[in-house]
């Protein structure tokens, strides 16, 4: 039971929130505004129809090193309350029991489906080559390779 690429996964976000900025770095600092917007994203359509579960709290993790999501939780520290990690977080809220493989397949693929639904279709599937340059599996919907970027011999993204 290792999660086999967590840190794949933390290595492609943390680049990608690098290079892009925008909606997935943006900050929200207390934990009543995160939880609206949470709530609303949780009201979308969108989301509605891809997940059953209709309420995720939000806690403060302020103590914690790390933020931490499990089924209908998330726990957010002040340090990294940014987009990023709230869709990172949520994606494991929506699942429950499966700690040892906290980072496979299916979890990328909510992930990018929540990136999706949070900024554009554009920003998902740039999110997703990112996690696919990092050798990340994004099973099932996002595997097939379009475009590598390279530069010099690093992969950065597979679109
Ligand atoms: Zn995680």
């Amino acid at each position: 039971m290792i999660d086999y690429q967590r840190q794949r996964v933390y290595n492609a976000e943390k680049a990608f929130v690098k290079w892009r900025g925008g909606v997935m770095a943006q900050r929200i600092e207390e934990v009543a505004d995160i939880q609206k917007w949470v709530d609303q994203l949780m009201e979308r359509p969108e989301f509605r129809r891809r997940w059953a579960l209709r309420k995720i709290v939000v806690r403060d993790g302020r103590r914690r090193r790390r933020a931490g999501g499990w089924y209908g939780n998330i726990t957010i520290p002040k340090w990294c309350r940014n987009v990023q990690h709230f869709l990172h977080e949520i994606a494991h809220a929506l699942r429950m029991g499966d700690k040892g493989y906290a980072h496979d397949h299916y979890f990328c693929r909510d992930y990018i489906q929540l990136v999706q639904i949070a900024t554009s279709r554009h920003e998902a599937m740039l999110f997703a080559g990112y996690l696919r340059g990092h050798d990340c599996d994004c099973e099932p919907e996002n595997r097939g390779t379009r475009l590598v970027i390279k530069h010099e011999d690093k992969v950065l993204a597979i679109i």
